[in-house]
């Protein structure tokens, strides 16, 4: 039973952000900072944010040449500049809002491992594509040494510009700010449904004690992956993603981000364990789901790579599992459009949303702005 200041008042705002996650968190920041005496609130269905946000491998990335190349074959070249940009930019949006060490950024650089001596031709092109954008040239390639990888990987190809975050202290560090920014946030709410009214839309949460009815003027669905409930048209497809984590070992005493196969792949360290994750592309329809899990298929072919390629002769012990779930459409680009007068979207965020959430964000905020 609601008392009459929860009726009156705590129900009420201007804008209310279904979803909070990394997107979630930055359109209530950015939009709060524009309009500092609205009353803004996020939803969050889960305790911790129930999507990727705080399930992610912290690459602050923006792309490997082989990556790059099938975006240059889909989307051309130029599009594939502007798409890099996009991450970059965010990424120079999230290290500003948040600060380097709050998210414990480290430029370590983002490595893509080669099992065939790559051509410099391949590396020139990119480097000739960015450097008018990033007034520098990111690729070069590098002997795989200091790393005790198998003698599989022949060379690696270093982009300078990438680096880590710590997952968690990022999404921490979004929390505090967004609460310093007079947002409040409401978890264990889940958005059920959003009703049209002259005015706004009442948005319907279940939770824990029941069901309530908020009211706003605005709403921003920032639900990702979980968006067809509200938006049955767009084009929108689940991927889930597993990671894994080993125990400390004195083997994981090297730093930065490590892709292959085409990126579907990739590793780190995070204080002397081994972090890695992906294989998404060994059973695509057992991984288009929202549902968490552990696909037991891609767990044994990532644990046989540990053995195989990134730490041969190392007793590697896996000390976490866990599961997360994207969203990706037939386009890289995320969606950021207005639905109806009162209802914005910024969904569809893809493999690399911790580069390009802040962006996003700032971008819902302003379209809402206009
Ligand atoms: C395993 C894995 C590894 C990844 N690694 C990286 C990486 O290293 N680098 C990188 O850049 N990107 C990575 N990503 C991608 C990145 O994490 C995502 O692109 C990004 O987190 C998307 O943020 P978001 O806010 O759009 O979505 P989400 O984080 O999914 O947030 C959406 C939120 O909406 C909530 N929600 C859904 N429905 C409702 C509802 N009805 N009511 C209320 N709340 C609701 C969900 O619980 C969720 O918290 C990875 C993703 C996964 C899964």
């Amino acid at each position: 039973m609601l008392s009459y200041w929860e009726k009156s008042t705590l129900r009420h705002f201007d804008l209310v952000v279904v979803g909070g996650g990394i997107v979630g968190h930055f359109t209530a920041l950015f939009y709060a900072q524009k309009n500092p005496t609205h009353r803004v609130a996020i939803l969050e269905r889960g305790l911790f944010p129930s999507g990727a946000s705080t399930k992610n491998a912290g690459f602050a990335c923006f792309g490997s040449i082989s990556e790059l190349e099938h975006d240059v074959v889909s989307i051309g070249k130029e599009a594939t500049a502007v798409l890099v940009m996009k991450r970059y930019n965010g990424l120079k949006l999230l290290r500003e809002t948040l600060g380097d060490e709050a998210i414990d950024y480290r430029e370590v650089g983002g490595y893509e491992m080669c099992f065939e001596l790559p051509n410099q031709e391949r590396i020139d092109f990119f480097n000739d594509l960015l450097e008018p954008h990033l007034g520098a040239r990111p690729y070069t390639i590098e002997p795989p040494e200091g790393y005790e990888f198998s003698t599989k990987v022949t060379r690696l190809i270093k982009n300078a510009l990438e680096g880590t975050v710590d997952t968690g202290k990022m999404m921490a560090a979004l929390q505090q700010k967004v609460a310093q920014a007079g947002v409040l946030t409401f978890t264990q709410s889940s958005v059920e449904e959003l009703e049209n009214t002259k005015k706004g839309k009442v948005v319907h949460i279940h939770n824990p004690n029941g069901t309530v009815a908020f009211y706003t003027r605005q709403v921003a669905l920032c639900t990702n992956a979980f968006s067809r409930k509200f938006l049955t048209d767009e084009e929108l497809e689940p991927g889930r993603g597993l990671v894994l984590v080993s125990k400390p070992h004195p083997a994981f005493h090297w730093e930065g981000s490590f892709h292959y196969h085409d990126g579907y792949n990739y590793f780190r360290t995070i204080d002397g364990r081994l972090l890695l994750g992906g294989g998404r592309h060994l059973d695509k329809p057992g991984e288009t789901t929202l549902e968490p899990g552990v696909n037991s298929t891609i767990e044994k072919a990532l644990k046989e790579d540990i053995a195989s390629l990134i730490a041969p002769g190392v007793a590697v012990e896996i000390d976490y599992m866990w599961s997360g779930v994207m969203a990706f459409g037939s386009s890289k680009q995320p969606v950021i459009k207005r639905i109806d007068n009162h209802l914005v979207a910024g969904i569809r965020l893809g493999g690399m949303g911790v580069a390009i959430g802040a962006q996003v964000g700032l971008d819902l905020a302003n379209e809402m702005c206009l």
